[in-house]
This record gives C-alpha cells, structure tokens and sequence, in this order.
C-alpha cells in the first residue's frame, strides 16, 4: 500500500480513524482528497480494487502439529 499509493499514505494521516481502510469510514482524508481533485479519482478507484482482492484473498494459517 505504502509503495503501490504513495500519494495515499501522504494524506492518510489527516484521517480521522487510525487503520481507516479509506472506503467507509467517515472523516477520511483520502476520500476528502478524491472530492476535492487532490486525490484522481481513477487513482481511488483503482485503490478501491486492490483493497477487494486483498480481502478475496484467503488468510493462510499454519496448523501446527501436535
Ligand atoms: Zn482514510
């Protein structure tokens, strides 16, 4: 995320959640960014798909063997 949205992590700090995802959460820098054109709306639509596959990807647990 860090290197994929550079410009993100520049304004997330302005967020008003800590952890906020930049997707529902109300007062989000990123998405105040968007409205306003400091943020290209192409560049959040295309965060917005690298957030659902992160979450379509499955969590690999290592079962530990007893
Ligand atoms: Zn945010």
């Amino acid at each position: 995320m860090r290197d994929r949205f550079p410009e993100f992590v520049s304004v997330a700090g302005n967020c008003k959640f800590r952890g906020c995802q930049h997707l529902r959460e109300p007062q989000c820098a990123v998405k105040a960014g968007v409205a306003d054109g400091t943020i290209m709306q192409s560049r959040y639509d295309n965060y917005q798909q690298f957030h659902e596959e992160l979450a379509a990807r499955k969590p690999v647990y290592d079962k530990k063997k007893r």
